[in-house]
């Protein structure tokens, strides 16, 4: 489907581009039309691809589950920016984990980090264990890695930064004790975008994403991805990609594609608005304490200047604030741009109540023992102009701290 002398095409085997991310972003993966010119590919709907001959193909693609022209470009792109020679296209974030884990032998262990996605953590617990794959959970993995390997460890899973309280996991430092024991390391790079961190330069085995997020962003596609180098793995993945046939729809991977191609643009822009915001979160009086990997505050920031781009913090944040659980629900209904939902890395702003939104699944104590607490709000800074959205985050503070001190005082509510 590339013409063989596409300038800025890059090989899918090639693991360290020439070009730097802006330029990858916007041409791997995108070949000109080599019939019509057009310079974006076409959406290709169809599902099945004529053949000449039994078993002889008109041109690359037979089924479109197995593979497709959209699929094929998409996951070139996001090879690139990953820095791996293969990357895989899966219909969610979720079903990339599944694929993974599905990988797996019965009988296999795996460690994972104990603050992961919700749906990670739900995956790990109630269907794993159907398939014989047992899961610990560790708080501290950099320390307690080596006494939790078991002879049938297969497999480290590392969410850095973790959600909703953004701290760090040091990659290389886990990958190499797991490395001596033939153990895979997986990071689901989510929160940060391949622009921010790319996982496999620290060691990593496997990165994945919710192409929801930052990828897509623009929060109209569920779909996602992962990467790596191992022609072992391009094997059994692509295989059970196929199997299993979790698939993104051709039109979905053309939509994520178009998103994937600005994401250098939004995550500096998201990266400048969540920095401006943690600098204003950190100076006021309504706020307990600022979760952002990229504050001088920041217990892992040695982490961050060392596996992030120029040390970025990220679009992502959270913060505990003054006046409980209460205060924390009415910052987030006074906000005026930002919208309270669910989800992040999308060009829109969002905010959200961990404890009783995305982690009230967890109980309270466990919760609690990560950092979760009732009055921890959590925001997804999208690429609105930085001024306006940190005014709106102090007066929306003022409104649900101060303003509710003074009405409290009046006695009127
Ligand atoms: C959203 C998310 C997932 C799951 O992705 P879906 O596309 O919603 O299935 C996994 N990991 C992280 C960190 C996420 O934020």
């Amino acid at each position: 489907m590339t013409p063989p002398d596409h300038p800025i095409e890059t090989p899918p085997r090639a693991p360290s581009p020439v070009h730097k991310f802006g330029t990858l972003a916007v041409h791997a993966g995108a070949p000109h039309d080599p019939t019509t010119g057009a310079v974006i590919e076409a959406i290709s709907l169809s599902t099945t691809f004529a053949q000449n001959g039994v078993g002889k193909p008109v041109g690359q693609y037979e089924y479109s589950r197995s593979a497709n022209p959209n699929r094929d470009n998409f996951e070139r792109a996001v090879a690139a920016l990953e820095h791996a020679r293969y990357a895989l296209a899966f219909s969610s974030g979720s079903a990339t984990t599944a694929t993974i884990l599905q990988s797996l032998a019965a009988g296999s262990h795996v460690v994972s980090i104990s603050d992961v996605y919700g749906g990670t953590h739900r995956y790990f617990t109630k269907v794993a264990l159907a398939h014989g794959v047992h899961v610990t959970f560790s708080p501290s993995i950099e320390v307690e890695i080596e006494e939790l390997i078991r002879p049938e460890t297969k497999l480290i899973w590392i969410e850095t930064p973790s959600n909703p309280t953004l701290s760090l996991v040091d990659i290389r430092a886990v990958a190499s004790i797991a490395h001596k024991h033939g153990i895979l390391v997986v990071v689901d790079n989510t929160f940060l975008s391949p622009y921010v961190q790319n996982p496999l330069d620290h060691g990593a085995d496997i990165v994945v994403h919710s192409v929801t997020k930052y990828i897509n962003g623009h929060s109209d596609v569920v779909m996602g991805c992962a990467a790596f180098n191992a022609p072992e793995l391009a094997e059994r993945l692509t295989f059970l990609q196929n199997a299993i046939g979790a698939v993104p729809s051709a039109f979905d991977c053309w939509l994520a594609h178009r998103g994937l191609k600005t994401l250098h643009l939004r995550a500096r822009e998201a990266t400048k608005n969540a920095t401006s915001i943690a600098h204003a979160l950190e100076a006021s009086p309504h706020v307990i304490s600022v979760n952002y990997p990229g504050l001088k505050s920041h217990a892992q920031r040695a982490v961050a200047i060392k596996q992030h781009r120029d040390g970025m913090g990220g679009g992502m944040l959270s913060f505990r604030i003054q006046g409980g659980h209460e205060a924390a629900e009415r910052f987030c209904q006074n906000t005026k741009i930002f919208t309270l939902a669910e989800s992040l890395g999308g060009v829109e702003s969002l905010v959200e109540v961990p404890g009783a939104m995305t982690h009230a699944g967890i109980p309270k104590e466990q919760r609690e023992a990560a950092g979760v607490f009732d009055d921890l709000v959590r925001v997804s800074c999208g690429v609105e102009d930085y001024e306006d959205l940190t005014n709106d985050v102090m007066q929306a503070l003022e409104k649900a701290v101060a303003g509710a001190k003074i009405s409290n005082g009046n006695g009127s509510i």
